[in-house]
């Protein structure tokens, strides 16, 4: 029904986004309430009605909660924020405008309407910041908050998931999903079923971490190193042997490239897939992932880099193979690999919630994707003070030389005039070269990448003291208040006098979205502040999305003017975002029909582990053995011995379904080739073998209870679980297009070799 009512709405909605008006009105009345509430004793409402939610006096009593709990009385802007919440909407709040309390008051609004709140968060700093912060209001109103990390033990996230709030990053949160996906005993389980998602950072979370997989893996041999192939690598160059696509995503074996890989290995290649495999995993290692920018070493470890947030990724890592391969690249020894026993993406997480509300600096950008994906729309919340930044018009260079110079002088300029300066850099590699060119200018310059994430909170807090120069990959996210002169009255006058922060991107982002999260960092709450970006021809932005297009000619110091210039910039950047909101489609279209199929297992899983489904399958499908085993070992043995023997393969299978599913899109390109649609084509064969799982589940089940003795523990008999597992994020999704996109070209190139010499 819910669906419907959207289509209908796409067609019947004005554009922009939710109307303010009727939020307004009940602010409003909220105002007039204020000082009978702030007499009152205790604020705790006396029962949970539901509709007393979002109205006037309940405005009135979470402000008056926050005043006595926190010293902070919410702004009028803040409660439309929380009214528009509450009503399921993403609000569009721009940054330092309090986002952390307004969504302590929504998510307090929905515990007091007897739901459970995940507020999901970016990182595990955040959720524990924001639980902690935000605890003397929760418990104001009499409610209780709690907040999961890494770290946490499962008796921990047990508890923390019994509070009416709780935080935690979103990777946690799908991980303990995917770990209850396994268990065995209903004891056992960790999350309870979702009810309320209330996402900070929601652009992020849900558009540019959407199509990102969360997998569960399970031990299995280590993987093979590929020394060889990395050193047969290095030998390879770039134009000669392998080429890259325009938009630098793909690298293929030129005919040349593949001739000396052939005779290096002895082997034919179009008769040796799985050497096509390794040599491909090789090559992507080699051109296409670059140590710190893709991921960096540690502790003798490669780490990934998440593209979208510039941070290390603990516990992340690629496919197998890939993670094998640059292990080998890096002459590291290969790490434990694994087989994935189930996976979902973090846009299948949280729509699995029935109700899900967000909020985020940056949502109108996205507001086409938050309505496609999620149902959710945009309500833009004013500021509270009129934003007075000032933000300058490109810089634009001819040569990526000039830029730095330019960029350089720019920074020591306003530098000399002891204005804080927040660099915002496109990657870890960059703010490295930045820093050193800032050093040996005599400039002490702090820099915020993912080598030293565990300071990144304190740094930026630092950030608009006087004099300050902070170098960061993006700011998306970081979730840290930017105050003039840290909070000293006297500094942030002088700050603000000498004009406030200021931010300078050293390229536009691949969205103009990530370029407004990072100038948002200037100007909050009124403040001054400015930002300007520099950009260059030879930016990757420019030269791999309008190759064609070049920027008119420079004048004599190497700048670029006029209209037309900025005019392309914006539209490389336009096609940027087509071209990921493309990859986020087609991803979404493939694992649509996983997650429902995931969905559907998971419900008759559940209906083994919590009720007696699997014990009635087995009596009604091996109806005597089952007589004879409960006279000779007692029901109850036997209806614990179904639920494992059944558990176990439907799990199994399922693990099976995926490695097919896998597969299969990874070659169902090919058939494009034919014509053929390569998502009819997938879906042709994914529906027929989903059910032909559960015949299966069926039939495995039946020949182990069918042989089985019950009396005995069934892991020696056959059933063995994985006895370690773990979970990761995948960056190169395995079922999105990268990745299947690289196999393509090296099998076309393969084809149209094999048909010449045919
Ligand atoms: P955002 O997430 O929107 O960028 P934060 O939640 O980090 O903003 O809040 C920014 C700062 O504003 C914090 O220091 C917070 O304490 C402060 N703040 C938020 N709401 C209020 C309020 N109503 N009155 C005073 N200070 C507030
Ligand atoms: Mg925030």
């Amino acid at each position: 029904m819910a669906r419907v009512g959207a289509w209908i709405r796409r067609f019947l909605d004005k554009p922009g986004s939710v109307d303010l008006a009727p939020f307004q009105r009940i602010v409003a009345e909220a105002g007039k309430l204020e000082d009978e509430v702030a007499r009152r004793a205790d604020l705790r409402p006396a029962r949970l009605d539901p509709a007393w939610v979002g109205t006037a006096e309940f405005c009135a009593v979470v402000r008056e909660a926050a005043r006595r709990s926190l010293g902070q009385r919410p702004f009028d802007v803040q409660l439309v924020g929380v009214l528009a919440m509450l009503d399921g909407h993403a609000v569009q709040m721009a940054t330092g405008e309090g986002k952390t309390l307004v969504g302590a008051l929504t998510a307090a609004g929905y515990a007091l309407r007897g739901s459970r709140v995940h507020a999901v968060s970016v990182n595990d700093y955040l959720a524990r910041r924001d639980s902690e912060w935000m605890t003397p209001l929760y418990e104001e109103l009499g409610l209780t908050t709690g907040w999961i990390t890494e770290d946490s033990a499962p008796e921990a996230r047990r508890e923390a998931y019994k509070r009416d709030v709780t935080y935690a990053a979103v990777s946690e949160l799908g991980f303990d999903v995917l770990r209850d996906r396994l268990r065995t005993d209903p004891a056992e389980l960790v999350v309870p079923s979702p009810q309320v998602a209330l996402v900070d950072e929601a652009d992020s979370v849900l558009v540019d971490e959407a199509r990102v997989p969360l997998v569960l893996a399970g031990a299995a041999d280590p993987g093979t190193a590929l020394p060889e192939m990395a050193a047969l690598m290095r030998r390879l160059s770039r134009g000669y042997h392998y080429t890259l696509d325009e938009e630098g995503r793909n690298v293929f074996l030129t005919p040349k490239g593949t001739d000396t890989v052939e005779k290096a290995l002895g082997i034919d290649l179009y008769e040796h897939p799985h050497a096509v495999t390794q040599v491909n995993l090789a090559l992507h290692a080699h051109a296409l992932l670059t140590r710190d920018v893709d991921y960096i070493v540690r502790d003798g470890r490669v780490h990934l880099v998440s593209a979208s947030r510039g941070r290390v990724a603990i516990l992340q890592r690629w496919p197998d193979g890939l993670q094998a391969a640059v292990e080998a690249k890096e002459r590291l020894p290969a790490s434990e690999t694994g087989e994935i026993l189930d996976s979902l993406t973090i846009q299948g997480l949280i729509r699995s919630y029935p109700e899900i509300c967000g909020m985020t600096g940056t949502a109108v950008a996205v507001g086409d994707q938050l309505r496609e994906f999620y149902d959710l729309r945009v309500a833009v919340i004013p500021p509270n003070r009129p934003c007075v930044r000032i933000d300058e018009p490109d810089r634009i260079y001819a040569t990526a030389e000039d830029k730095q110079s330019a960029l350089l002088e720019e920074i020591a300029a306003q530098h000399a005039t002891g204005r804080p300066i927040l660099v915002g850099t496109l990657d870890v590699a960059e703010s490295e070269e930045l820093d050193e060119a800032l050093r040996a200018r005599g400039l002490s310059p702090v820099v915020l990448n993912a080598k030293n994430d565990a300071e990144e909170a304190a740094i930026i807090a630092r950030a608009g003291t006087r004099g300050a120069i902070t170098v960061s990959t993006q700011m998306a996210g970081r979730g840290t208040d930017i105050r003039l002169g840290a909070g000293d009255p006297e500094q942030e006058k002088e700050v603000a006098a000498l004009g406030g922060l200021y931010v300078i991107g050293t390229g536009r982002h691949e969205s103009s979205r990530l370029d407004d999260q990072l100038r948002g960092r200037a100007g909050r709450q009124g403040d001054p502040g400015g930002s300007v970006f520099f950009v260059s021809g030879e930016d990757a932005l420019l030269t791999a999305y309008i190759p064609e297009e070049p920027l008119p000619a420079a004048d004599a110091g190497g700048v670029v003017r006029g209209a037309h210039a900025a005019e392309l910039v914006a539209h490389a950047q336009r096609i940027a975002e087509g071209v990921n909101l493309e990859i986020h489609r087609n991803t979404w279209r493939y694992t649509r029909l996983l997650e429902r199929q995931r969905a559907q297992i998971l419900e008759q899983r559940e209906r083994v582990l919590h009720g007696d489904a699997g014990a009635e399958a087995l009596r009604q499908a091996c109806p005597d053995r089952y007589r004879e085993l409960v006279e000779s070992a007692g029901a109850e043995v036997v209806e614990a011995a179904a639920r494992q023997i059944v558990l176990f393969h439907l799990d199994r299978c399922w693990t099976e379904h995926l490695g097919f599913l896998s597969d299969l899109r990874e070659g169902i390109h090919l058939r494009a080739l034919g014509r053929l649609n390569p998502l009819d084509e997938f879906n042709k064969e994914a529906v027929p073998a989903y059910r032909a799982l559960l015949d299966e589940v069926e039939r495995r089940s039946k020949e182990t209870f069918e042989k089985a003795d019950v009396t005995r523990d069934l892991a020696e008999q056959g059933l063995k679980r994985p006895t370690a597992t773990w979970t990761y994020l995948v960056q190169d999704n395995p079922f999105g297009s990268d990745w299947d996109r690289i196999l393509k070209h090296v099998s076309n190139v393969l084809k149209g070799r094999g048909r010449r010499r045919g």
